[in-house]
């Protein structure tokens, strides 16, 4: 792995950087405005950087990327990061959807999808979890049931981010009841706006509603909207999870140094850092957080070889949600009181967090997923 830049890679990171200096968002409406309002924001804010070619730079350019590489993609992540703009209002659409189209999608698929979903005319969501398959995903049990040229959709999904706002749902189902659990699932993509589906939010410990349940009754979707083949959702339900992984993991790297960096002002404001406990938790996240970064540029370097990210993008999310809470337990304590008390940006971040080791596979989950498919250690044995 080579870190240093090629004279491209500058030039890329350069160009970005000088449109950046010129084009912030507007200030971020207050908390009290509602989450559709932060919602309104981000989306403008995509529509800002699509019309000027940065919204998703590894896209090709047919669909409205630059055809970047995957180390510009990296420098991308890394300055949206240090100008501290925010994420698209569509980050599943860009990180996952699209490059799950790019990898199994029809040339119909990908020309009728792409464009609306870089532009954030369309909004996507993901409608894998459901309340008896979490962590085993193959156990869904939303089933769908082909009549004619379409395929009846019924069942229920939980957990489901951004829904609300979202057009299209990267819905998997089981279509075939008869054969082992993972070959009888496939991957559709749900249009949200029928009757048939029922989107009820389900409220946070941070007090927003960022993710939902979603009630399915009869919800029809046409064969044209079947992703890799019936029978394949497995294999296509992976590339969604491996590119959550990995692409989200390179994204919130950058996010936790700041945090850390954050943390690390606040200290020095308090006159803790000469003291011990604190500045033995400092130097431990340091050096946690550079762990994550080298990690996650191997993770890129690996991408490029082999065309996909691979497994190795599990261990970047485990260490990321596991350092983020603790940074973000130890800022309660340089920060004190205000950290804990509803409604400030510190309480949001140690609450947030806590989902962290949940969402987009738990941290047993990845624990596992390292220990089988990065290190080659034998296959869990689960006592009976
Ligand atoms: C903020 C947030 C946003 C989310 N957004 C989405 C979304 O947009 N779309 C979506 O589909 N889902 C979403 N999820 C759901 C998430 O993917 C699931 O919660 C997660 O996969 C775990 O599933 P579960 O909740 O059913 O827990 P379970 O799978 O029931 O796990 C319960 C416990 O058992 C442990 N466990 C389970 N299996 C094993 C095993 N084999 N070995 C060891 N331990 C095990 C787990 O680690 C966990 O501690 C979101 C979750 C959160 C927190």
């Amino acid at each position: 792995m080579d870190l240093t830049f090629s004279e491209r890679e500058t030039a890329f990171r350069d160009e970005l950087r000088a449109w950046l200096a010129d084009n912030h968002p507007p200030a971020k409406p207050p908390a009290d405005a509602g989450e559709d309002a932060q919602h309104a924001w981000r989306r403008d804010w995509q529509r800002h950087l699509y019309e000027a070619g940065w919204a998703a730079p590894a896209w090709p350019r047919e669909y409205g990327g630059r055809g970047a590489s995957q180390t510009e993609s990296a420098i991308y992540f890394e300055e949206m990061g240090r100008a501290r703009v925010p994420f698209a209002a569509n980050t599943l659409g860009i990180l996952l959807g699209g490059p799950t189209l790019m990898v199994w999608g029809t040339d119909e698929q990908k020309e009728r999808h792409l464009p609306p979903i870089l532009s954030a005319e369309e909004i996507w969501c993901q409608g894998f979890s459901e309340p008896e398959a979490g962590s085993d995903l193959a156990s869904l049990k939303t089933r769908a049931v082909k009549d004619g040229e379409e395929w009846v959709v019924t069942g229920q999904k939980v957990w489901t981010s951004g829904a609300q706002y979202a057009k299209w749902c990267m819905l998997v189902a089981r279509t075939d009841s008869e054969v082992p659990k993972h070959k009888g699932l496939t991957y559709f993509l749900m249009d949200m706006e029928q009757d048939a589906v029922q989107v009820r939010p389900l409220r946070q410990i941070t007090g927003e509603a960022e993710f939902n349940e979603l009630f399915i009754e009869q919800a029809r979707i046409p064969e044209a909207n079947v992703v890799g083949g019936v029978g394949n959702g497995w294999k296509v339900a992976l590339t969604t999870l491996m590119n959550e992984r990995a692409g989200l993991g390179f994204a919130l790297q950058v996010r936790l140094r700041q945090l850390l960096d954050d943390v690390i002002a606040a200290a020095g404001e308090k006159g803790l850092l000469e003291n011990p406990l604190i500045a033995d938790q400092i130097a431990e996240l340091h050096i946690r957080c550079e762990t994550i970064r080298l990690l996650a540029w191997k993770g890129l370097t690996d991408a490029e070889r082999y065309g996909q990210p691979g497994p190795e993008g599990s261990l970047v999310k485990w260490l990321w949600s596991d350092t983020n809470q603790r940074a973000t337990q130890l800022a309660a304590d340089v920060i004190g009181p205000e950290a804990l008390t509803s409604g400030t940006q510190w309480s949001y971040e140690l609450m947030r967090a806590r989902g962290n080791t949940i969402e987009g596979g738990t941290t047993e989950v990845l624990k596992n997923i390292v220990a089988e498919r990065v290190l080659g250690l034998p296959r869990l044995k689960v006592a009976a």
